[in-house]
């Protein structure tokens, strides 16, 4: 089947979907981006996407090229025109395309893409040893923008490849920061702790929800600063994205974490994010 993609309020072949080689987003990495799930015929957490969408626009000094209901609404016709049920899509708006100039050009058109992609839904099995290894954050100070600037993470992740790992744990000044592409939380004592939201992470939505599914489980959280060695010394460690969803992590630097086991309290949020996108 031809895959479909969206270009530009147009539904086009994925083979023809063409942006300018001026685009801002080329030159600058001026732009920005959203990955949703899609499942049970719904967005998960839809609202809380485009809401940080807008919002990451918003920090660069641009605005949302369409209404959330037209967001919604082209999404789904991308799913039925490529007759998937569980998927995931990208969205990426970009300033646009102008000559190359350093200056922020005004009132040019926006680009915006958005493709689909199947997706399987993470196994309930969590049981597949996951291995990290710490690196220094060296991105920018504004990664509470979602922007095309993924450069780090994208290095980060190769290099976790090259060295038998899964994932690369970031620290600035001694703190765990997050993940290349997903937010960090440990369990100590049976509290959770992760990273507050401020310009050192990304805030994700899958973050926020296993917050609200910890408090629903009488699970207490606490949004602080941690240290290298507190993840080192944690009981449980995980990471949250919107596709790996509850994702533990079961050796760091070689160090085995909790015997190389998944912890309860990750399993059990596991469990309960499963139940809720299921809803
Ligand atoms: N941090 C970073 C740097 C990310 O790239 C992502 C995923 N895009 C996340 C955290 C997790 O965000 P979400 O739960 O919204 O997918």
């Amino acid at each position: 089947m031809t895959k479909i993609t969206f270009l530009n309020g147009q539904f086009i072949e994925h083979e023809n979907a063409k942006i300018h080689i001026e685009d801002r987003s080329i030159q600058f990495a001026d732009s920005v981006y959203e990955v949703v799930l899609f499942h049970k015929n719904k967005l998960a957490d839809g609202l809380q996407h485009w809401q940080r969408l807008e919002n990451s626009l918003a920090k660069l000094g641009m605005k949302m090229p369409y209404s959330v209901a037209e967001f919604d609404d082209y999404a789904k016709q991308l799913f039925n025109l490529n007759k998937l049920e569980t998927a995931s899509i990208y969205i990426q708006v970009t300033r646009g395309v102008c000559p190359r100039n350093q200056l922020i050009p005004q009132d040019i058109p926006q680009t915006v893409i958005m493709t689909v992609s199947p997706f399987k839904v993470p196994s309930t099995d969590l049981n597949k040893t996951t291995k990290a290894m710490l690196e220094p954050d060296i991105r920018w100070h504004m990664c509470d923008v979602k922007s095309t600037g993924l450069l780090i993470g994208s290095l980060y992740k190769q290099k976790a490849a090259d060295n038998g790992c899964d994932d690369v744990i970031m620290h600035r000044d001694g703190n765990i920061t997050e993940c290349c592409f997903s937010n960090i939380f440990i369990v100590k004592n049976s509290q959770l702790i992760t990273h507050p939201t401020d310009n050192l992470i990304l805030a994700g939505i899958t973050r926020a929800t296993i917050i609200e599914l910890a408090k629903k489980l009488n699970i207490s959280t606490v949004e602080r600063k941690f240290s290298i060695a507190e993840l080192l010394n944690a009981d449980e460690v995980f990471s949250t994205s919107t596709t790996t969803f509850v994702r533990p992590i079961h050796i760091i630097n070689n160090k085995i974490m909790a015997d190389g086991k998944t912890g309860n309290i990750a399993q059990s949020l596991f469990n309960s994010y499963i139940n809720y996108i299921n809803q």
